[in-house]
């Protein structure tokens, strides 16, 4: 099976823009469970439903909720898969190694939460108010900041700075991609 890669970052970090770019280039599928759940509650589907509270809250959604709603998307796809914003807690990566995907490297955005909280704020989404955003920042650094020690354990994790421009950002991805 192709490797799958993670990116990891707090909001803001730049995740979405990059993945569509390393999608573009590198011939990965990128897929966002972000983006997975916004679709869901456009639809209207009972998973959009429930899970609609929690991220205008800035929480995340129950892990068995995203890890079906991920795994099912996942197995109608081909060829090597980028995870933009999965897994976002340690039982979401057991989860995912337990259906048997083994991640080829975890990829961590680096962004300073001051930084976060400048660039969100331009970016007008519904879940970016301030408060919702000084709420993910808390539940990033209490619920996925763990998977750095987790990855970083297995060999897999490879920082990269994500300040400056997403050229810039995108150029030092590319290279821990290939390194
Ligand atoms: P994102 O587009 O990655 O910033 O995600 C937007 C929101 O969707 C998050 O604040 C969470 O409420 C929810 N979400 C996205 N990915 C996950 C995940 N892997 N686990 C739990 N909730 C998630």
């Amino acid at each position: 099976m192709e490797p799958t890669i993670a990116l990891l970052g707090p909001p803001g970090s730049g995740k979405g823009t990059q993945a569509a770019r390393l999608e573009d280039e590198l011939g990965y599928t990128a897929l966002s469970t972000g983006q997975l759940l916004r679709q869901a509650r456009a639809d209207g589907t009972e998973l959009g439903e429930q899970a609609a509270g929690y991220m205008d809250r800035g929480e995340l959604v129950p892990d068995g909720l995203v890890v079906d709603a991920l795994y099912d998307r996942m197995q109608e796809l081909e060829g090597p898969v980028l995870l933009d914003g999965f897994p976002r807690t340690v039982s979401q990566a057991e989860a995912l190694e337990a259906r048997g995907r083994k991640l080829g490297a975890a990829l961590l955005i680096d962004v300073p939460d001051a930084v976060v909280v400048e660039r969100i704020s331009g970016r007008g989404r519904e879940d970016d108010q301030p408060e919702t955003v000084r709420e993910r920042l808390r539940v990033y650094h209490r619920d996925t900041e763990p998977l750095v020690a987790y990855y970083g354990e297995r060999g897999l994790l490879r920082r990269v700075d994500g300040s400056g421009d997403p050229d810039a950002v995108h150029e030092r991805l590319r290279e821990a991609l290939a390194g």
